[in-house]
């Protein structure tokens, strides 16, 4: 049965661990850096399939991501794919951790999934019994990828969607991208969770915890509902194409 966990540790607690791990299925694994290790708290992503996993992002690289990874899989027989959401560096740091990784640029990751024409095409990405669709939604940073999963219906959403400040330094590109997700969504595949990779509002609707916060207390939760993709877009539409901040009860908009 799939699950979040009722609260993230914050990962505050000095002699905790690193990373909070959570099974939200049995072939799909969230895992948390401890805020004590950075200020990001980022969330990595574990999809297994039967014959590949998907590792999406590194974190930070100030904790032991590769122990972690390497004790989930242990006893699979599975070959490792690391790939990122986006090529920030609070999501890529812990690269140096694994052999092999995906690279970082537009260029690199649309070479790799074979995207020919980016960011307009959405391919697939088969784990083995698993079939992924990638949609790719620059805007944020510019490399930046959807990862939706039939099985699951999950859809992770990186940096450009999440309980926080969905940074936004490419509003042209950004408002066309969100567009485009939600498009593919509308066109028969539903969602069930949105899943991005921070957590940085409080349980108050619309207020972040200040910039660089280490301790998060009362934290929203992660997952956001499939519905509030479509009020972002939303959002983006009624704003039109000159850049503003807009505040809403699940996400902040913050151009630069
Ligand atoms: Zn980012």
């Amino acid at each position: 049965m799939a699950s979040f966990p009722t609260r993230w540790d914050d990962g505050t607690t000095q002699d905790g661990p690193e990373h909070q791990l959570h099974w939200y299925d049995e072939r799909t694994a969230i895992i948390r850096q401890a805020l004590r290790t950075n200020f990001e708290g980022p969330f990595s992503y574990l999809l297994l399939g039967s014959e590949r996993a998907l590792l999406l992002d590194t974190g930070t690289g100030d904790a032991d991501l590769r122990k972690v990874v390497d004790e989930l899989l242990a006893g699979r027989d599975l070959a490792l794919i690391v790939a990122h959401t986006h090529g920030h560096g609070d999501h890529i740091g812990g690269d140096s951790q694994f052999e092999q990784v995906v690279g970082t640029s537009a260029a690199e990751v649309a070479e790799y999934f074979g995207i020919t024409a980016w960011p307009d095409e959405i391919v697939e990405l088969d784990l083995g019994e698993r079939v992924l669709d990638l949609i790719p939604i620059p805007g944020h940073e510019g490399s930046d990828l959807a990862f939706y999963d039939r099985t699951t219906r999950l859809l992770l959403t990186g940096d450009s969607l999440y309980p926080g400040r969905l940074y936004v330094p490419d509003w042209t590109a950004f408002r066309a991208s969100i567009r485009r997700l939600a498009d593919f969504v509308a066109a028969g595949n539903p969602v069930s969770w949105l899943l991005g990779a921070h957590i940085e509002l409080t349980n108050e609707p619309g207020v972040d915890f200040a910039m660089g916060a280490d301790v998060h207390p009362d934290e929203h939760p992660l997952q956001l509902e499939p519905a509030v993709l479509g009020e972002l877009q939303e959002a983006l539409s009624e704003a039109g194409p000159s850049p503003h901040r807009i505040v809403r009860d699940k996400f902040i908009v913050s151009p630069r």
